[in-house]
């Protein structure tokens, strides 16, 4: 269906007798909403601004319990089909190859994998690819989300789950940004099956840390395809200004603000963290990538909102709290506070009592994800503290909390 196609599937008015939702964004935190609330009742419409399906954001989740909850209860998957777990935890170090060594309960899982279930049981006819929303106003009786082509639709609640750039966010609460932590993410994966038998026997049945100086690396393997993919994510420092800037544009020249997808680096920047990776990393690691066709780049930074509930609207996944991936929640936290949307929707007949409810939670839980992320951020990043075999800082409530 193309995106005019499917905004004519969209329904011009509200279903009677049944509550309506609109959810902003059609990513992991809008699939997660949007089946919560339709197995709560509501009529359902996903507007998302992308016109491609989601697919090929490729790269890897630690998965969480929370991230797979509507999954495994709601559609029976089975771990197994989604995710895959490796049985160590291990820290590298250049020169000496593993330093430590423990066992994992682990598991990990592709985006597009995750992406792809939690549309398939939404489904999609009621999945708008194409619609951008640009404004949403809360008003007496219903909450509106107006499209770029200034259609108006309503709902009885509206969800906006748009993302760390989330316009919704800046509309309602201008005077929240992202606040820039000093460093930022490269990541990518590699074909496992390209790898050397060398660095297969380190990293393909563990996660690895390698420490460094004001820098840290990890790898993990998710599924793709036939083989699996090797996963990584190296955290480098770059100060704000025109290193970051420089950093941030792409081969058109084109300057991005958060993030540089995959594809559209510079080749001559790829070939430099190439240089970098076999200068300063493990040979296991250097491998994989040097044998990453399309590394991408984020910037990392913290989100902090005071408050996640507007009347009828409410903010959802990265566009309420984005935390630091350092406690691998971001998912976890999106879908848990989808599900206690869902269910104080379902208690409650009136939605502004529900999402004045369900907002103090969501409250606890973002600045807590995000304290603990940011401090594992600096610890290892400026302070350098983090030592090898320290426990991983993973968790949505708590560390460890991770564990299968
Ligand atoms: C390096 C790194 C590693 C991570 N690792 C983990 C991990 O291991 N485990 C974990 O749980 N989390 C992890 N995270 C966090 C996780 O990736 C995010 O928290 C999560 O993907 C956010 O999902 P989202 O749906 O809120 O946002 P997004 O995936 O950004 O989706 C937002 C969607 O909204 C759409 N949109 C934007 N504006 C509009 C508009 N105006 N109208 C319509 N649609 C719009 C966009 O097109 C997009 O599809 C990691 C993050 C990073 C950066």
């Amino acid at each position: 269906m193309t995106p005019a196609e499917s905004a004519r599937h969209i329904p011009a008015t509200r279903p009677a007798g049944r509550r309506s939702a609109i959810v902003v964004g059609g990513s992991l935190a809008g699939l997660s909403a949007a089946n919560w609330l339709r197995d709560a009742g509501f009529a359902v419409e996903i507007l998302e601004r992308s016109a491609r399906p989601l697919q090929d954001r490729g790269a890897g989740i630690v998965l969480h319990p929370s991230t797979i909850r509507y999954l495994a209860q709601r559609r029976g998957v089975e771990l197994d089909a989604v995710s895959l777990g490796v049985s160590r935890v291990r820290y590298l170090r250049r020169g000496e190859g593993i330093v430590s060594d423990a066992p994992s309960r682990l598991r990990f899982a592709a985006y597009g994998v995750l992406y792809a279930e939690l549309l398939a049981a939404f489904g999609a006819r009621d999945y708008h690819l194409g619609n951008e929303v640009r404004a949403v106003r809360d008003r007496d009786h219903h909450a509106e989300a107006e499209l770029a082509d200034g259609r108006v639709l309503t709902a009885d609640v509206v969800v906006c789950a748009d993302g760390i750039r989330s316009g919704a966010r800046r509309a309602l609460l201008p005077e929240v940004g992202a606040s820039l932590a000093g460093y930022v993410a490269w990541r990518g994966v590699a074909p496992g099956a390209e790898l050397s038998r060398m660095a297969s026997a380190i990293l393909s049945d563990a996660i690895t840390y390698t420490i460094m100086p004001n820098s840290h690396l990890l790898t993990y393997p998710i599924a793709g395809g036939p083989s699996r993919l090797m996963n990584w994510v190296w955290y480098r420092n770059v100060g704000a200004g025109a290193e970051l800037t420089d950093l941030l544009t792409d081969d058109q020249g084109r300057v991005h603000d958060f993030s540089v997808p995959a594809g559209l680096i510079p080749a001559q920047r790829v070939a430099a963290l190439r240089e970098d990776a076999r200068g300063v990393l493990p040979d296991a690691v250097a491998e994989v990538i040097g044998k990453t066709a399309d590394p991408f780049l984020q910037v990392v930074c913290d989100v902090e909102p005071p408050r996640l509930a507007f009347g009828r609207i409410c903010l959802l996944g990265d566009a309420a709290f984005a935390a630091r991936p350092h406690a691998a929640a971001g998912t976890a936290k999106a879908c848990e506070d989808a599900w206690r949307l869902a269910a104080a929707l379902a208690e409650c007949d009136d939605v502004r009592c529900a999402l004045a409810r369900w907002q103090a939670g969501g409250l606890d839980l973002g600045r807590n994800l995000v304290r603990r992320s940011r401090q594992a951020g600096i610890r290892s990043q400026f302070d350098c503290t983090w030592r090898v075999g320290d426990p991983l800082p993973f968790g949505l409530y708590e560390v460890g909390d991770s564990e299968f």
